[in-house]
């Protein structure tokens, strides 16, 4: 019975049909590499599992091109597949590649593309109109047998199998583009160019003319020759590798379809000897900032993967990075629970983390274009590893964060911004806000800047943590332009001010009552030039962390301590001293309006709105 293709799928495949792509080759690039996992898999599981014999030599993937039938087989002994998994593997999209794939051809209909991803096994479906695959489990007698010819569905039926692992059978499609992939020369420059680096042969049986002994006559004779060097990249000598290889070949094993941002190719001897191989990609992966994403690199030992996601390697913020580390120091048949506690793999660690930074701060200092791409990208995994790190790891990471600066109009590092201090400045100032505009529009950071200070624009809801986090740099204080304390009056200033809010104090004595708890004071202040009114906090709790943390799904909320400040130097001020001896109830009126107003400007939402809106048209109605 015909099955039909899971609807995601069927897309995909009618891709591949349909395909006018010139460089339909890549699908044995795809091929042999499913191969090299499945062989990988079976390895690995041996490893641990000693009923499973595997011969180290034994392991390999075989072509066999036959003219006169027009089929091309590829075979591997590796861990072979159940009819279950043939239809779960073999029915639907297996890989993101393949999804982000399918979304991005939809979006740019751009058929170059291809090349870039790993799209799968359905990538046969462009050079084949019958696709077979034979495929014995390793811990199975019975072998199944998957056959399809594209769009119509598939069918699958019990077959024999004398050896476990899986024969894929592709029936050419007619038409000259498709014979080359029949010949020895092709196949061999195929391998070459996208399958080199395999760490298993690939082999491929071939006839010679033979002459015979002692005769002259010639006979056919069969040799099995091996396609591939099957030294992997990271094993080459650097100097021989181009660009183009690395970026190859990260494609293929990252799935990633942009070239990575930087890559690092380290060899290291001394206590631990080992080669890593690591790629900081040029984009967040879709699931990046999700539960589901698994940070890790990939663990060989001599040229032999023994982890697919090694996460002792890795720190959490530096989780973006992916690749690879081939070590000796390992032994091979390490158990999980044993890597952990091992030194060397410590050591292995504590060196790419320093590696990784290094290469960070020198792309910051001299390529700050592609820096700005990586911390667009990132960034926000350095601030958490502030953040999560409770400032344990502020050395290593305060370096490497950019805030957008009020003078500059661009991102800044902090070391930037200390370099621009003013005389006697003994602060850094940041401002909050959802976007740069909005943050730029808040009435405190007007007048700080007015007296030349710089201002950083926290624009993410992590960056306030940090700086609390953070707490000071080069000997300078954080401070927020809301807070309570900032504090930038000089001594006479702050007298005056002082007698001026004694001489207001019954005024605002009425204007709490009528805000009640909404906030814990009232007073006149220099901080604002044009504006009327603002907010500020003091204590722990800022305003824009009441935000955050009262957006968060917890019945847990927080309220910042609030203080409405009046503009000393604005109408308002002396309006409301009018109305506090000739009207009490318009005070009441205008102490409302007056702190929805300051509510709006700090984003926050406001309690009755239909009585300001009344109130706002009362007064526009006089
Ligand atoms: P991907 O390889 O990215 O997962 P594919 O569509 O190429 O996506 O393959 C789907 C799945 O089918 C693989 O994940 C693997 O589990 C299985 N598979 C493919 N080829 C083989 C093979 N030669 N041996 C064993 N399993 C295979």
């Amino acid at each position: 019975m015909k099955k039909q293709f899971k609807a995601e799928s069927k897309k995909l495949l009618d891709l591949m049909i349909h395909s006018i792509y010139t460089n339909k080759e890549i699908f044995l690039r795809e091929l042999v590499s499913n191969a090299s996992d499945a062989i990988d898999k079976l390895h690995y599981l041996s490893l641990t599992n000693k009923d499973i014999k595997v011969k180290k030599n034994d392991l390999k993937i075989t072509l066999a091109a036959d003219k006169t039938n027009r089929t091309l087989t590829i075979s591997d002994n590796g861990i072979g597949m159940s009819k279950e998994e043939l239809e779960e593997n073999l029915g639907t999209i297996a890989r993101s590649g393949s999804l982000l794939f399918k979304e991005q051809m939809e979006k740019k209909k751009n058929i170059d593309i291809i090349g870039q991803f790993g799209v799968g096994f359905y990538s046969s479906f462009m050079v084949a109109d019958k696709v077979s695959v034979i495929s014995r489990k390793f811990d199975s007698e019975k072998a199944y047998l998957w056959e399809s010819a594209g769009a119509d569905g598939y069918q699958i039926k019990e077959t024999e199998k004398d050896s476990i692992g899986t024969t894929i059978v592709l029936n050419l499609k007619d038409g000259e583009e498709y014979d080359s992939f029949l010949e020895e020369y092709k196949l061999r420059e195929i391998v070459k160019k996208y399958s080199d680096y395999i760490s298993y042969p690939i082999t491929m049986l071939t006839t010679h003319q033979h002459k015979k002994e002692n005769s002259d006559e010639y006979e056919e004779q069969e040799e099995e020759v091996t396609l591939n060097s099957m030294i992997p990249i990271w094993k080459k000598d650097k100097k021989t590798i181009k660009e183009e290889d690395y970026q190859t070949f990260y494609h293929d094993k990252f799935f990633d379809y942009e070239d990575s941002i930087r890559t690092i190719h380290s060899s290291v001897e001394g206590k631990c000897t080992y080669t890593a191989l690591l790629f900081i990609p040029a984009h967040a992966p879709y699931d990046f900032y999700t539960k589901e994403y698994e940070k890790g690199l990939q663990l060989y030992s001599n040229g032999v993967l023994i982890m697919d996601t090694c996460k002792e390697l890795l720190p959490d913020y530096f989780s973006f990075v992916k690749g690879l580390v081939d070590t000796s120091d390992l032994s091979l048949n390490i158990s999980r629970e044993m890597l952990q506690q091992d030194k060397n793999l410590g050591l292995i660690a504590t060196n790419i983390e320093k590696k990784i930074k290094k290469e960070l701060e020198t792309m910051l200092e001299e390529d700050r274009e592609k820096y700005e791409t990586f911390f667009k990208a990132f960034g926000m995994q350095l601030k958490f590893g502030i953040y999560n790190s409770y400032g344990m790891k502020k050395e290593e990471l305060q370096d490497l964060l950019l805030f957008y600066s009020s003078s500059e109009k661009k991102l800044v590092t902090l070391k930037e911004y200390i370099s621009r201090l003013k005389e006697k400045q003994d602060k850094i100032y940041y401002a909050c806000g959802e976007t740069v505009d909005k943050v730029d529009m808040l009435p405190q950071v007007e007048q700080i800047q007015e007296k030349g200070y710089e201002v950083l624009y926290l624009t993410e809801y992590v960056d306030e943590f940090v700086m609390q986090v953070l707490n000071e740099y080069a000997g300078k204080k954080f401070i927020n332009v809301s807070s309570g304390e900032l504090d930038l009056d000089t001594e006479e200033e702050k007298q005056e001010l002082k007698e001026k809010n004694e001489a207001y104090k019954d005024i605002f004595a009425v204007m709490k009552d009528t805000l009640k708890d909404e906030i814990s004071d009232i007073r006149l202040t220099h901080r604002l030039k044009n504006h009327p009114v603002c907010l500020v906090s003091e204590g722990n709790v800022s305003l824009e962390m009441e935000k955050v943390m009262n957006a968060m799904p917890t019945d847990e909320k927080v309220k910042a301590k609030t203080i409405l400040e009046i503009n000393e130097n604005h109408e308002i001020s002396k309006k409301l001293e009018k109305l506090y001896k000739k009207d009490p109830k318009e005070l009441e009126k205008y102490t409302k309006i007056l702190y929805a107003q300051a509510r709006l400007i700090e984003g926050l939402p406001i309690q009755n709105p239909t009585e300001i809106s009344n109130l706002v048209c009362e007064f526009l109605a006089k």
